[in-house]
């Protein structure tokens, strides 16, 4: 599968150009904290892609307003995809770090109509510790919150 990686310097980045309109986009939808534009590398058709307007690398340098609104314009983009495309399928993926997935170091969320074999293929390799291993890894997350 072709990938493509920014390697842009922080703030230089593609989608800070696109949002900056240097760079010219499909765009779909706008609000004062998002932008909603067409992935130009179409996984299936109407694939769109949901940024922050303000250059956050990952999900985790995200305002808690900045991240609502990534999810609310996700879904309203999601709803549009349903009318216009109506496909019988919909996967939402937000990938943060390279070992995550991300290829472009300014936090978005893939919102991807899915279709009977179009290709995309997930690898979901299920462990299923024991209760006493899920408990304690509950534990460290409550401790963390
Ligand atoms: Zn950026």
């Amino acid at each position: 599968m072709p990938m493509f990686v920014d390697t842009s310097p922080p703030g230089q980045c593609i989608f800070c150009r696109l949002v900056a309109g240097e760079i010219p986009s499909a765009k779909v939808y706008e609000d004062a904290l998002t932008i909603a534009f067409m992935d130009i590398g179409q996984v299936t058709p109407g694939h769109v892609l949901v940024a922050t307007k303000r250059h956050a690398a990952t999900l985790l340098d995200t305002t808690p307003e900045e991240a609502a609104t990534l999810m609310q314009t996700a879904r309203r983009v999601a709803l549009a995809v349903r009318t216009a495309f109506d496909p019988p399928g919909l996967t939402l993926l937000q990938a943060n770090g390279a070992l995550g997935g991300q290829t472009v170091a300014h936090v978005h969320l893939h919102v991807v109509p899915r279709h009977e074999d179009d290709g995309i293929t997930f690898t979901w390799p299920r462990q299923e510790p024991p209760a006493a291993v899920l408990a304690g890894y509950a534990e460290r997350l409550r401790a963390a919150l």
